[in-house]
């Protein structure tokens, strides 16, 4: 089958199309035929051997995949072949025709969702669920601000966030980002890279601040994002590409908090609860995942450069 292997860590020329043997299923396994892989900045990360985690040379990136169960191992009840399904990670890597999984990686995805947006659903919408619920504990009537709305973690904090009945403000930096953040369900749009952004958010909520803020470029925005915030505001840290300089004292005056958070970290426990809320939502069309561009897999390389280019308008998708 072919796949993307990485042989040593580098830019994206290193990502390179290979032919590899297709992987067999042990006990409860699953071979999945990857019909979508979904692009995902900590890829880039890992495959430059700059993240905590690294993996044995050589490998196949990928987290996120949508296809079709092509075969089991034994012991399976509820697997079978012919199931459309999304995976939560894999054993093999999803940039390929085919990935081994766990049982326990791999969901049933609705009828209604294509597998492009099937390989949207795991790092993106399972890091905006946990970070707005579970880590900010953000409830109905909050005030919401997405800070880079229009990526993959955005689009879906965007479209959780309002289907809860929150008040929800997202950023962007380019025109089609700030469109559409605002066609996925925010009341108002502020651009990250006008200078005086923190006064319309001020203006949008009566000089309150906001409750919740999802932030993507912590080390950009940290210390400005405590001044936007309301009495006992959180600040769940999702991205940060460097250190930041922030003053404690605009925590003190709010009571606020800033949580971090990494989704590796969600337990077995919460990712069930993360699937049984994200299924109801694609059932009832809460959530949509929004494919932004759609590229042959063997444009890994042109994807990884464009999801750290900026001007993100939804999520990059590899075609195996
Ligand atoms: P993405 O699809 O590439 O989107 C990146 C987003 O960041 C875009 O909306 C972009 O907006 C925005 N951005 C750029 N400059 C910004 C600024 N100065 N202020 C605020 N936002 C800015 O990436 P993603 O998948 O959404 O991931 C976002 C970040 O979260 C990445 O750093 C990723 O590594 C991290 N992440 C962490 C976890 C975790 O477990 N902690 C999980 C998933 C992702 P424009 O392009 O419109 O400027």
């Amino acid at each position: 089958m072919k796949a993307i292997r990485v042989h040593e860590f580098g830019g994206p020329e290193v990502l390179r199309l290979e032919d590899i043997a297709k992987p067999k299923p042990g006990h409860r396994q699953v071979v999945l035929r990857v019909h979508a892989a979904g692009v995902n900045p900590v890829e880039t990360y890992i495959r430059a051997g700059m993240y905590a985690r690294k993996p044995a040379l050589p490998y196949t990136p990928g987290t996120d995949g949508a296809g079709v169960v092509e075969s089991i191992g034994e012991g399976l009840a509820h697997v079978h072949p012919g199931d459309r399904v999304y995976t939560t990670g894999s054993l093999t890597g999803t940039y390929a025709e085919c990935a081994l999984c766990e049982a326990a990686q791999v969901h049933p995805l609705p009828p209604t969702i294509s597998f492009a947006q099937g390989a949207c659903l795991f790092v993106p919408y399972y890091t905006a669920y946990r970070a707005l619920f579970q880590c900010a504990a953000a409830q109905p009537g909050n005030a919401v601000l997405i800070h880079g709305a229009s990526g993959g973690v955005g689009i879906a904090g965007v479209q959780l966030a309002r289907a809860m009945g929150m008040t929800v403000i997202g950023s962007a930096g380019s025109d089609g980002g700030r469109a559409l953040v605002r066609e996925q369900g925010a009341h108002h749009v502020v651009d990250h890279t006008a200078p005086d952004y923190a006064k319309d958010v001020a203006s949008l909520t009566g000089g309150r601040g906001v409750d919740v803020i999802l932030e993507m470029l912590a080390n950009v925005n940290l210390g400005r994002d405590l001044t936007m915030l309301a009495q006992n505001g959180r600040v769940v840290v999702i991205g940060s590409r460097g250190p930041v300089q922030i003053d404690p004292r605009e925590t003190m005056s709010r009571d606020a908090s800033i949580i971090g958070m990494l989704l590796f970290n969600a337990t077995q426990e919460e990712k069930q609860r993360i699937h049984a809320a994200l299924y109801a939502g694609m059932e009832l069309g809460t959530v949509r995942p929004v494919v932004g561009a759609e590229l042959p897999l063997a444009e890994a390389q042109r994807a990884h450069e464009r999801i750290m280019g900026g001007g993100a308008t939804g999520k990059i998708i590899l075609i195996p």
